[in-house]
This record gives C-alpha cells, structure tokens and sequence, in this order.
C-alpha cells in the first residue's frame, strides 16, 4: 500500500474538522431525535430542471456526498456520479424508483475523487450489465496511488484515517455541554462509524468505458453528449451536456461553494471555463450546491481570474504565503464572499487561505 504521507492526512483531518461543525438545517428542525434512524434516508432533494432531467442535490452530511444528475430515457435511466459511499448511491435509487421503474443503465462519473465515485457498485450490483462511463484520465487516476484525494489507494487512506476522527469526535461529545451541539456531534460518530464500515467492506466498480475527446451518445430518445474540455478541477474533469433541455452537470469543475484547487490546474481552469460557456445551457447541475443559471460560470470563473492576477501581484511585491492569505482573503471577500458562503460547507472563509495557497506554488512558483 502506497504510504499515507502527513500532508494527505492533514488534508482529510482538515475536511473532517469542517465537517463535524456542519449543521443539518433540515435535521435540526424536524428530526432533532432521530438522526441515527434518518441518516440514510432522504440524502437528496430530486429537483426538476426539464422533462425527465432532475438535480439530485445533497443535503449536508458528516462526510459530504456530491450531487448527482438522472437522466431518464426510454431504456433505463442515466445517472451522474455516486457520492461517497454504496449506501448514499442506494438511498438515490430508491428516491429515483419514485420518478421511473426502469433499471440504471448507465453511470457516469465526472472525476476520480472520494465523494464523486464511491457508490458505483451499488449500481453495478443491481444491474450487472451497467455501463460506468468516464474519461481515461479519470480511469487512470482512480487506480492511480497519490493521485489526490480519490480513487482505489485513498479508499485505504480513509480507512486509516477514520478512527482519528471517530476519536476525536468522542472527545468533543464528552466535553460539548449544549444539547444540539451534542446531538448534531452523536449523530456525526454515528454517520463516520457507519461510513467506516462501509469503506471496509467496499468492492469498488471501476468504469467500464472511457472516452478521451468529446462524445454524443443517443440514449432512449435523448441525447447525452460527454464533453472533455481540458484539466481544471482535476486532469480528467468530464462534462456531461444534454443540447436539448440545455442542461450541464459539471461535477467539482464548477460549484457553488468555494472550489477545491488541491488536485487541479488553476490556469487550465478558467480556459476550461471559458470553453464549457461556449455551449449553449441555461441550468447547471454543480458538483455541489444548488442548481444554478448560466450566469453562475462567469462569477465562478471570474474568482478565479481575480485570485491569481491577485496573488501573482503580492507575489511580485514579495509578500510572505501568510501576508497574501490575510491580505487576498480580506480584499476579495466584498466581491466572493457572500456568493462563496451560501452553505454549511466549502465557506469563503474555510478555503480562501488554502486557494491562496494552492494558486502561489502551482501558479507562481511553477512560473
Ligand atoms: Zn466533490
Ligand atoms: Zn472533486
């Protein structure tokens, strides 16, 4: 097994220590008692956007599930991405049951990471000959040791790193004396417990077909076309555009929380931007977050211009890393700050330190 290097450990522990403070809106005002028993059930809210295209969006859990797109057709129903874990990617099924009794014909995943691609075996269980469909990069990474924070080696690395967190967690029970804070930590032990058990007994479905330039695929009547625009979230990023409904499911390429640049190409990404805004949509399906018009692209996409142009200043004025984190993070937040934190996670002020950081050694020092 590849080793566990300190930074990827912080890294997780770091998501975790965000995550353990994550309030559930919807659990905290109607099922204060009942977390445990709730925990599976109604991890998305179906969302319309067009006649048989839905955004199955997220609702916050302890480890965070991506939002999914469904597709149906008149073979079977198409889905985008599978969360971070069998049981989150059942707990869809049984809500897409509700909209179409068709079987999931196909699924495809948008990258490699942790929370995009670890419930594919529960569709790969239930229909033996579902399609898994990604770009070869992403195939590549998702066996690849050290890729980032994805893949078959990091199911491992999860591992490892659970009972950290499940510790650490038991000691903020102990010493937490308000009594929702308490519940909402109960129900966290509770929900990394349980995910650790599932990374234990996980039988990774990998992508079955892969595809490394631009696609259309005819499904049931409907077209899905697969776009490959360049790197920007990860090297692998895969776009899935449906010309009729003008619909796009983007995966972490392009979010409504503050992006996570660890693995990415911040360069690339705003290129990636400005081609993924040459096609013709009116809805995103983001990896996570809302469902969002057009316009979304050019806030997000202009972050990212304003983030480097501003980094690369402080850099040329030779401010220290910590100087610029304080520095871009203030003189930015009148324009990002509020559109960046509309949710319990991925929060202006939980990332902005760590963009800065991310934009100076893979921007500048690379320069
Ligand atoms: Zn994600
Ligand atoms: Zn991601």
């Amino acid at each position: 097994m590849a080793p566990w290097t300190r930074r990827q450990v912080l890294t997780q522990m770091g998501l975790a220590a965000a995550a353990v403070h994550t309030l559930d809106p919807h659990e905290l005002c109607c099922t204060m008692a009942a977390h445990a028993q709730t925990a599976d059930k109604d991890l998305f809210e179906l969302k319309k956007i067009g006649d048989g295209v839905y955004g199955a969006i997220a609702h916050p859990r302890y480890k965070t599930n991506c939002n999914g797109a469904v597709i149906l057709t008149d073979d079977g129903v198409v889905v985008v991405d599978t969360h971070s874990k069998p049981s989150a990617s059942k707990a869809l099924y049984t809500q897409i049951q509700e909209i179409s009794k068709k079987p999931v014909v196909k699924v495809i995943n948008t990258h490699f990471h942790w929370d995009h691609w670890q419930g594919n075996e529960s569709y790969a269980a239930m229909n033996p000959k579902v399609e898994i469909i990604t770009t070869e990069q992403t195939k590549k990474n998702l066996t690849t040791p050290d890729a980032g924070v994805g893949g078959v080696p990091f199911i491992e690395k999860q591992i490892a790193g659970m009972p950290a967190e499940i510790d650490k967690l038991k000691a903020d029970i102990q010493k937490e004396s308000d009594p929702a804070k308490k519940r909402n930590l109960e129900s966290s032990l509770q929900q990394a417990e349980s995910f650790l058990q599932e990374l234990k007994s996980m039988k990774p479905a990998l992508p079955t077909r892969t595809v490394t330039t631009t696609v259309s695929m005819k499904e049931g009547g409907r077209e899905i076309q697969l776009h490959v625009l360049g790197r920007a979230h990860t090297n692998g990023d895969l776009f899935v555009y449906l010309p009729k409904e003008k619909v796009v499911a983007t995966g972490d390429a392009l979010i409504d929380w503050m992006p996570f640049m660890n693995d990415g190409y911040p360069e690339d990404w705003v290129n990636t931007l400005t081609a993924l805004d040459k096609l013709d949509f009116t809805s995103i399906v983001p990896g996570h977050g809302e469902v969002r018009p057009k316009s979304h692209l050019a806030f997000f996409r202009s972050y990212f211009v304003d983030l480097i142009a501003a980094v690369k200043k402080a850099s040329a004025d030779k401010a220290t890393l910590a100087e610029m984190q304080t520095k871009i993070g203030d003189e930015l937040a009148s324009k990002y700050e509020a559109g960046m934190s509309k949710y319990p996670s991925g929060r202006y002020r939980d990332r902005i330190g760590q963009n800065v950081e991310m934009i100076y050694k893979k921007v500048v020092q690379k320069a």
